[in-house]
């Protein structure tokens, strides 16, 4: 293993071991359950969406290190971007997890490039993601 590679999971397990914004949110505007069956990761997700604003992010549910690091960085990604941007960043991690080379906005999220060599663990890595743009597709079905 190369020592960018050991780094890489060191963030992974960092975000594993300590969670960001993994609570429930008492005032979520939108909730969503997110279930990757394959692997047993449950997630639920709260977002306050003001206008097309994602002004806060939560989850809470229990998984594999993989799924729960993923949402751990994605909830850090959205976190005060609009709808379009989160949806944006959303098919540019689709594209990573699936081979593609990362976008550069995807920023530490890239950590996670090397799930792309790892097919069991797409879902865990994409479970957060996929629930963030069916949370957002209900809002948009709302306005
Ligand atoms: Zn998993």
């Amino acid at each position: 293993m190369s020592l960018l590679d050991s780094l890489y999971q060191e963030l992974i397990l960092e975000h594993y071991k300590r969670p960001r914004n993994c609570h429930v949110l008492e005032h979520a505007t939108v909730q969503q359950e997110g279930i990757n069956p394959t692997c047993g990761d449950e997630l639920e997700l709260y977002l306050v969406i003001e206008g097309d604003i994602i002004t806060d992010i939560a989850f809470t549910g229990e998984g594999c290190a993989i799924s729960q690091a993923a949402t751990s960085m994605m909830t850090e990604a959205v976190k005060g971007r609009t709808i379009s941007d989160a949806k944006t960043r959303a098919q540019e991690f689709r594209a990573m997890i699936h081979g593609d080379t990362p976008a550069d906005a995807l920023g530490d999220l890239k950590v996670l490039a090397g799930i792309a060599k790892l097919p069991a663990r797409v879902k865990c890595a994409t479970l957060a993601w996929v629930t963030l743009e069916q949370a957002l597709n209900d809002q948009n079905t709302a306005l």
